[in-house]
């Protein structure tokens, strides 16, 4: 499997761990679109939100609650996304949520 999220979870490839859990691992985007822009990817690998099991959607957004509060102090306000599917946007074919710090003003929207 030649996927980049899977080669940073068995730890092939180097990144920066926020949080890990038994299903789900919290790291920063290596391209970030503000500081603090951190992604929260399931342990297995999915494409799409609705490939998960409700134990890996339950683990994986109870993630997402825990980091969102450390993040969202950032700056206040956090752009919480997923691109589920390509035409979505996404680049990646392993399920990921972005939490992204915003600002008025900024450039880091959708
Ligand atoms: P997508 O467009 O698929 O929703 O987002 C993929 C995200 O993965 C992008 O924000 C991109 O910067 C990030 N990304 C791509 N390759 C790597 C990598 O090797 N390491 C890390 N930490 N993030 C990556
Ligand atoms: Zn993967």
């Amino acid at each position: 499997m030649d996927c980049i999220f899977c080669k940073i979870i068995s730890r092939q490839i180097p990144a920066k761990i926020v949080q890990e859990t038994s299903h789900s691992i919290a790291f920063l985007d290596a391209f970030p679109l503000a500081k603090g822009h951190t992604l929260i990817i399931p342990k297995n690998h999915h494409m799409k939100i609705q490939d998960m099991s409700n134990e890996e959607n339950i683990d994986l957004f109870s993630l997402v609650h825990k980091v969102l509060s450390k993040v969202d102090k950032l700056t206040g306000s956090t752009l919480v996304a997923v691109h589920n599917g390509k035409d979505a946007g996404q680049e990646v074919p392993h399920v990921h949520v972005h939490l992204v710090p915003r600002t008025l003003g900024d450039s880091a929207g959708p």
